[in-house]
């Protein structure tokens, strides 16, 4: 264990308060020698307002101590409600360490989580922050900027600020850390990879607020009705309570605000409730909408694992349980689906995602760590869960009774056939330890075997990423691994796609009607190639390049969307931030050019 230092954050905004008083909670980062602002190794705040042109007063280097003696300058919590509220509030040195606590904390789950460090998309080691950025009800991560930048506005109880709402900090934060690590899921693609960005950022924010036992307290108490007592009525909290009870540690008020601008769309999610079918409607063919499905099958998942936990715990005659328990238990909870999500990002394929492939990498990439799960039985949560809102798992394969999880590939389906035979694959050649590192030995491992695997000739294949990973269970059982992922591009004209020859399938990939013949296509495909600690291939994570079926649905979607209307550098544009996708990302590049 690294060591850590504890500051003290806004548990989810200041609109969440008990007795009057701003929910606060302390939080462990990393430790390392911070320089004034706080200005870290991976974070350096910056706290410029681009609209009042003003720079304001960093938090000194001395008032965090040093790495040998940290300190947490707002340990306090003392005084009246009214004096301890204003001092949050009003304090922007305040403001500053709350983004870098929660920006940090953010970072540290997912490296622990992956097993490895994490590099940001654009290349620099420090992501700049700054958290009075505009005065605009909005906030956003801007790759071209390599930053996070949080606006302020005035709300009817005097200036709000978006650097300290918990929730929507971690979810821009999560956006910069999936594009650094999956860049691809910003291209233009199918409406559930636009929907995907969105909702793996809502979903990390709504398991991070959670996994504070002082915030999920409160969303219990108020669930449950009971403002007095330590002690809490197991049975009081149904689902439905339960669900309310988010909405109160979400502090909706403040969504409210925020309405239409950001956090909406976590709220409403909180009010789904399951329905096959949804995803088929058209409100929720729009990204936004449609990540809220996601969202909520993620939320009832949860909320069914901690109901049954719950139950399991020793309660006294009168069907009670201490509220701090009851909150650690559901703390609990939300820390093994967060870190269940993140891990999953690398067993998911780096192109062209849908709703289902999310599924299978969750079941997946938890099955490999924790086989058995019958403690918190998650994975059927999940399943039953995602099944009420209309998605399955995109495998249909079973190992140990898990339905759903990827085919490891000595299995996978020959190509074309209906049976199943065992993969020849070959290592002959390939170093064991270059393919822990080395793209160009992973792609002569690729070329080698590509008929096995599947990969046309056609196409030009690119190694994106190799990654050594060592992942630890908080039970110390520990995975040592490789992780890498490759992409694959085909251009061509619209009008040639006909010709195009797919080994093994009578279909070819239609063009959209009405596209010229002339105009020019992309085609995307890859994989994630995940390998044991001997080099030996584990899984073959994949969306094919030449699947009839999905490349045409993708390129009547891009279609239908007015992708191929615009002019090349539009389409440039959108294909950094995708059409209708990161709004908040829109209004920013020209302040943040500032920079
Ligand atoms: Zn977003």
């Amino acid at each position: 264990m690294h060591p850590t230092r504890k500051l003290t954050i806004i548990g989810q905004d200041p609109s969440v308060r008990v007795r009057g008083r701003i929910v606060t909670a302390k939080i462990e980062v990393p430790v390392e020698r911070l320089g004034e602002g706080p200005r870290g190794y991976r974070v350096y705040v910056v706290d410029y307002d681009a609209s009042a042109g003003r720079m304001y007063k960093p938090l000194p280097a001395e008032a965090m101590g040093s790495a040998a003696d940290p300190r947490d300058p707002f340990a306090g919590r003392g005084g009246k409600a009214q004096s301890f509220n204003k001092r949050l509030l009003t304090d922007p040195r305040f403001h500053a360490q709350n983004v870098y606590a929660l920006i940090m904390r953010t970072l540290a789950h997912f490296e622990r989580a992956l097993g490895r460090r994490l590099s940001w998309s654009f290349g620099g080691h420090q992501i700049k922050v700054a958290p009075h950025a505009f005065a605009e009800p909005n906030a956003f991560y801007s790759r071209a900027a390599e930053g996070l930048f949080f606006g302020y506005f005035a709300g009817p109880d005097g200036p709000v600020y978006t650097c300290l709402s918990h929730d929507i900090i971690v979810h821009e934060t999560t956006h910069a850390l999936v594009d650094g690590l999956r860049p691809r899921l910003m291209e233009p693609s199918s409406p559930d990879q636009a929907a995907f960005h969105e909702a793996f950022a809502d979903v990390v924010a709504l398991l991070s607020v959670f996994s504070i036992p002082e915030v999920l307290e409160e969303a219990v108490r108020q669930a449950t009705r009971s403002i007095t007592s330590g002690m809490l009525r197991v049975a009081g909290l149904t689902s439905a309570a339960l669900q309310e009870g988010m909405l109160f540690g979400l502090g909706e008020q403040y969504g409210d605000v925020l309405s239409g601008v950001h956090g909406s769309s976590l709220r409403r999610s909180v009010r789904l409730t399951p329905k096959r079918g949804l995803l088929e409607r058209p409100e929720y063919q729009e990204e936004h909408r449609r990540g809220e499905i996601l969202v909520a099958a993620m939320l009832h998942a949860f909320m069914k694992v901690y109901r049954d936990r719950l139950e399991t715990l020793g309660k006294d005659a009168n069907g009670k349980l201490p509220a701090v328990r009851m909150a650690e238990e559901g703390a609990d909870v939300a820390s093994r689906m967060l870190t269940m999500s993140i891990r999953a990002l690398d067993y998911l394929p780096p192109t062209d995602l849908e709703f289902g492939d999310v599924l299978s990498a969750l079941i997946t990439s938890d099955l490999e760590l924790r086989p058995d799960d019958s403690r918190y039985r998650v994975r059927d949560a999940l399943r039953s869960s995602f099944e009420s809102f209309g998605i399955r798992p995109t495998s249909a394969y079973s190992a140990d009774g898990e339905f759903g999880c990827w085919e490891p590939p000595q299995i996978l389906r020959a190509k074309g056939g209906r049976q199943k035979r065992p993969l020849k694959i070959d290592y002959e050649g390939v170093h064991r330890e270059s393919l822990q590192r080395d793209p160009d030995e992973v792609f002569r491992f690729l070329w080698e075997n590509r008929q096995v695997l599947g990969l046309c000739e056609e196409a030009f294949t690119r190694v994106a990423a190799v990654r050594p990973v060592l992942r630890v269970d908080e039970d110390g059982f520990w995975l040592r691994e490789t992780v890498a992922d490759y992409v694959r591009i085909l251009t061509l004209p619209a009008g040639e796609l006909k010709g195009l020859r797919i080994p093994g399938k009578r279909q070819r990939i239609q063009a959209p009607k009405g596209l010229s013949k002339r105009t020019e296509v992309r085609l995307l495909g890859g994989g994630a190639l995940l390998f044991d600690e001997f080099g030996k291939l584990k899984y073959h994570i994949r969306n094919a390049l030449l699947n009839p079926a999905r490349q045409t649905r993708r390129l009547e979607h891009l279609h239908a969307s007015g992708y191929f209307d615009a002019t090349p550098r539009e389409r440039g544009f959108a294909a950094l931030h995708l059409k209708g996708m990161l709004p908040e990302l829109r209004p920013v590049t020209r302040e943040a050019d500032r920079w």
